[in-house]
């Protein structure tokens, strides 16, 4: 695509968008133009419609922030169209979305600004979409859906629980990489979630999932799960990870269960004779949130390429959490925990020049994290981190 057309595709959406509800109302309009037009395609989305069109407007931005990079972008748009085999679509199913939403955006661009050059623009922005995403799944001959059984379940924190799964297919992902899943409880509401540990021949795979407030399938994870539930899996998605030859030394940032896939990677690289020297940080609100020091501690002390630093937003734990408090201990081969905000804390170290950077957790810490680095100087280049919806 040349840059006029992709200004033009970028000029209607935004303009659209940037209203006031402007983004929810595309969203509701797109959605209904779909399921009038092609009712067949609504048994593909779940019955509560909400969440699915706050992700419909953030995944959309984050392409059209992306078109200059194709080579960011098409292999972003493979792994989602592999990832879509889940939910059997076709060919057809693309266009019908693609025109909805080329509808959608038309209707509330008005006539005075879909001009006939805007309307060829969209209609091949549109198809290099659907064209990769179509020609990705295509082509690929792993299972379109892979189908699991809890076998453990872990209540870490009130309101974070460790599960892990027996796979009935090997799935072969790159440590770091996240997947779609869905739990019998809540049909059709797939939900990313990042494997703590690394593919292996058991196929076996392990999720740390925080239960967020209110929400409709993390709150059902970590309240109901049980031993013997079957989940389907949709295909590895995401750029995170080592690359084969790491030579550049590397800095992770991970809040939460964003330790998850830093984690995976970590023991990855465990597995290796030669890796570079690797910085984490690892943050928690209370002192009780960094639930994982143990593993963190014999992966530092196994492997002196590695320095863990522990961080917390209060020194103290809430005063709900139980007098048994491990985190308190004193972990071998960690640094000592720092208190403060993160990126603030990081940062605070410099611009990490000679470092690739991965930060993982909550939009909102990785969005501040990421703007503390680039103003110490931390090249946006070299930051990684997966999209924030
Ligand atoms: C690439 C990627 C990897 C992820 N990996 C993990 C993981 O390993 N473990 C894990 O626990 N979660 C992970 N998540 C988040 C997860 O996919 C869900 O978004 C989260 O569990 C909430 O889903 P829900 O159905 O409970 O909430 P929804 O019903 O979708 O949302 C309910 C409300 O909660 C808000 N909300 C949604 N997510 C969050 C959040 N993270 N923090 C605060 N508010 C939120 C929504 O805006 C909405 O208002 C990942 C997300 C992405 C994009």
């Amino acid at each position: 695509m040349d840059s006029r057309t992709i200004a033009l595709i970028r000029t209607t959406f935004k303009a659209v968008a940037a209203e006031e509800g402007g983004s929810e109302k595309l969203a509701r309009s797109f959605y209904a133009i779909l399921f009038t037009d092609y009712p067949q395609v609504r048994d593909f989305f779940p019955a509560a419609m909400d969440a699915q069109r706050d992700r419909l407007v953030k995944a959309f931005s984050y392409v059209l922030d992306r078109l200059e990079e194709p080579s960011k972008l098409l292999p972003f748009l493979a792994q989602l169209g592999r990832d879509h085999r889940k939910y059997g679509v076709e060919a057809e199913h693309y266009l019908a979305v693609a025109t909805s939403l080329k509808t959608a955006v038309q209707v509330f661009a008005g006539t005075e600004m879909w001009t006939d050059e805007v309307d060829r623009a969209w209609d091949e922005g549109l198809k290099v979409v659907t064209d990769t995403m179509i020609g990705a799944a295509e082509k690929e001959t792993t299972p379109s859906v892979w189908t699991g059984t809890v076998t453990e379940r872990r209540e870490v924190l009130r309101n974070l629980t460790i599960v892990r799964l027996q796979l009935d297919q090997l799935m072969r992902y790159a440590a770091g990489q996240y997947v779609s899943v869905q739990i019998p409880s809540r049909p059709r509401m797939w939900r990313y979630l990042s494997p703590a540990i690394p593919a292996n021949t058991n196929g076996e795979i392990e999720f740390h999932i925080r239960g967020v407030l209110g929400g409709w399938v993390s709150s059902a994870i970590v309240g109901q799960t049980a031993v013997g539930d079957r989940w389907l899996l949709g295909s590895p998605l995401g750029g995170l990870g080592i690359p084969r030859n790491a030579k550049r030394k590397m800095l992770m940032i991970g809040c939460g269960t964003g330790l998850a896939p830093l984690r995976a990677q970590l023991m990855a690289m465990a597995l290796r004779r030669i890796n570079p020297k690797v910085h984490l940080f690892v943050g928690g609100h209370h002192p009780c949130d960094l639930y994982d020091l143990e593993t963190l501690s014999n992966l530092a002390v196994a492997n002196r390429w590695l320095t863990v630093t522990p961080v917390t937003e209060l020194d103290e734990n809430p005063w709900w959490h139980g007098e048994h408090d491990e985190t308190a201990r004193l972990w071998p081969g960690l640094e000592p925990r720092v208190i403060g905000q993160i990126g603030k804390i990081v940062s605070s170290f410099g611009a990490w020049a000679d470092r690739d950077v991965q930060i993982v957790g909550a939009p909102s810490m990785v969005q501040t994290t990421k703007f503390r680095l680039m103003a110490a100087g931390t090249l946006a280049k070299n930051i990684r981190h997966d999209p924030l919806y």
